[in-house]
C-alpha cells in the first residue's frame, strides 16, 4: 500500500477520536487546522499517509478498545504513522508504542501542538475566509464542540480522567468568542461547550463566576444560532447560574452527573454532593427554565455499594425524573483511589444492577419525550440515515435534546426547522416529526 508521502506537504490525514465530547472537539480542531496548512482529511484509513487516534481510558472497556482500534487501524494501512494521542495514551504509553504501525505516542499536555509535532509548522490564528472556503461539503456543519476547559482539580475516587488531563485550566474567553464566530460563519448551526470539568471554566484564573461570564460574552458577541452545555458538576451551579437561561439561544438542556443516589456511596466516591443539595438544585433549574432536559451519569456496583445502598440509588434516580441516564458499570481504573479500596462488587451483581438501571433510564426517557408529542421544537438536522421512495430520513435534536427523525423530500442536514413532534419509538429511542418546511422554500 504505498503512500504519497509521509511528512511534509499536502499529506493525506485520516483521524479517529474514542470516548467523550472533548475528544470530538480535539478532533475536530485538528481536522481544521490540519486542513489550514494544506492537508487533506480522508475517510478512508488506507489512503492515509498519517493517522491520528485520540484515545480513552475512561473504563477498562475503553481502553481495550483503544488498542483494538489502533491495531485495527494498521492492518487496514501498515504504510501509514499513527500518532496516538488521549487519556489511553496518557496512562499507557508503553503499551501503546509497542502496537505494530504507532509512530509517536502524544500525551495530553502536548496534544494542543500535535499538529505541529507532525507538521513541523506553527498553527495560524484563525482566518474566517480561508476556512469556510475550503471545509469538504461531507462535514455537515451542524454541530461543533468547542473545548474550553481541560483537566480537573476533583479527586473522584473512580475517576481516571482526572489523573490523566493534568490539573485544571481554562483557555481565554477571547479565543473562545473567537472559535465561535468563525464556526457560526462556517454556517455551524450549534456549538456544545466542553471541558473536563465544564463548570470550573475561570477558576484556575481566580474567576468564581467564569463560566456564567462566558456564556454571557458568547451569546452577546457571537451569532451562534444554538448554544448548548456539556456535563457540569452539580456543586458548581449557583442560583445566579439559571438566569442565563432567559436567552433562547441556551438550549433548555443540563447535564448533571450524579454517580450515585445514596448519600453513603457518594461519599466513598467523594463526590461533593448530597441528596439534599442535587435535589434542590434540580428544583431551582425546573423553577427557572420551562421543564428542562435533565440528564445524568449513574455508575453501579461501586466499591461496597450494598443492595441497600444500590436499592436507594435507583429510587433516587426515580424520583429525580431525569430525561436520560448514561450508565456505567463501576470500572477499576488504575492509580484511582477506588481501585485500592475493599467491598469490590462481583460482575455479575455490576450487570444486574447496571441493566435495572438501564431500563429505568430508557422509561424515563420516554416519559420525558412523550411529554411533547403536538408539541413544536427547534431540530438543528445532523445526518440522513436512509432514503425511500417519499424521500430522505432525516435525523437531528431538538434544543431539549429529543433525538428525531422524519421522512420529507429535502435533505435537511445543516439546517435548524422547526419540527411538530408527532410521536416517540421507545425501542429506537427516537421521536418522530413533522418539519414546518415546504419544498421550495428558501432556508438559511
Ligand atoms: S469532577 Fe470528578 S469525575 Fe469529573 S473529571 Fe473531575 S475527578 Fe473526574
Amino acid at each position: 500500500m504505498g503512500s504519497r508521502q509521509r511528512d511534509g506537504e499536502g499529506m493525506r490525514i485520516h483521524l479517529r477520536t474514542l470516548g467523550c465530547r472533548l475528544n470530538q472537539s480535539e478532533i475536530e480542531t485538528m481536522a481544521r487546522e490540519f486542513r489550514r496548512q494544506g492537508h487533506e482529511i480522508v475517510d478512508d484509513p488506507a489512503l492515509a499517509d498519517q493517522i491520528i487516534v485520540n484515545t480513552c481510558a475512561v473504563t477498562e472497556d475503553a481502553s481495550r478498545a483503544s488498542r483494538r482500534l489502533v491495531r485495527g487501524l494498521n492492518r487496514a494501512n501498515d504504510d501509514a504513522a499513527i500518532t496516538v494521542t488521549g487519556c489511553y495514551a496518557q496512562i499507557a504509553p508503553d503499551q501503546i508504542a509497542v502496537i505494530p504501525g504507532v509512530a509517536r505516542v502524544i500525551d495530553n499536555g502536548a496534544k494542543d501542538r500535535l499538529v505541529t509535532a507532525i507538521t513541523g509548522k506553527e498553527i495560524e490564528p484563525f482566518d474566517l475566509e480561508p476556512i469556510s472556503r475550503d471545509t469538504p461539503t461531507h462535514l455537515a456543519r451542524t454541530r461543533a464542540f468547542v473545548k474550553v476547559q481541560d483537566g480537573c482539580d476533583n479527586a473522584c475516587t473512580f475517576c481516571v480522567t482526572t489523573l490523566a488531563r493534568g490539573a485544571g485550566r481554562s483557555r481565554a474567553l477571547a479565543d473562545v468568542v473567537a472559535e465561535i464566530r468563525m464556526l457560526t460563519a462556517m454556517g455551524y448551526q450549534e456549538a456544545v461547550l466542553t471541558g473536563v470539568h465544564l463548570g470550573s471554566y475561570g477558576q484556575d484564573r481566580g474567576e468564581r463566576d467564569g463560566l456564567i461570564t462566558l456564556v454571557r460574552a458568547i451569546l452577546s458577541e457571537t451569532d451562534i444560532p444554538r448554544l448548548r452545555l456539556s456535563s457540569l458538576e452539580p456543586w458548581d451551579l449557583t442560583p445566579e447560574f439559571f438566569t442565563l437561561w432567559r436567552d433562547p439561544r441556551l438550549c433548555p438542556h443540563l447535564h448533571l452527573p450524579l454517580q450515585s443516589g445514596c448519600d453513603a456511596t457518594l461519599k466513598r466516591m467523594l463526590r461533593k454532593t448530597t441528596q439534599a443539595q442535587f435535589r434542590a438544585l434540580i428544583d431551582a433549574a425546573r423553577t427557572a427554565i420551562p421543564d428542562p432536559c435533565i440528564t445524568t451519569d449513574v455508575i453501579a456496583g461501586f466499591p461496597g455499594e450494598t443492595d441497600e445502598e444500590f436499592a436507594i440509588s435507583e429510587a433516587f434516580v426515580r424520583a429525580m425524573d431525569f430525561a436520560g441516564l448514561h450508565v456505567f458499570r463501576y470500572s477499576k481504573r488504575p492509580g484511582t483511589a477506588a481501585a485500592r479500596m475493599r467491598g469490590h462488587i462481583a460482575e455479575d451483581v455490576k450487570q444486574t444492577r447496571s441493566a435495572r438501571l438501564i431500563a429505568l433510564g430508557a422509561e424515563l426517557e420516554r416519559r420525558y419525550a412523550e411529554r411533547y408529542i403536538g408539541a413544536t421544537r427547534p431540530v438543528v438536522w445532523e445526518h440522513i440515515s436512509g432514503a425511500a421512495q417519499e424521500g430522505f430520513v432525516n435525523v437531528g435534536y431538538t434544543d431539549n435534546y429529543i433525538r428525531v427523525s422524519a421522512l420529507h423530500p429535502r435533505v435537511l442536514t445543516g439546517l435548524m426547522v422547526p419540527a411538530q413532534i408527532t410521536g416517540y419509538d421507545a425501542a429506537k429511542g427516537i421521536a418522530s416529526v413533522l418539519p414546518l418546511i415546504e419544498m421550495d422554500m428558501e432556508w438559511t
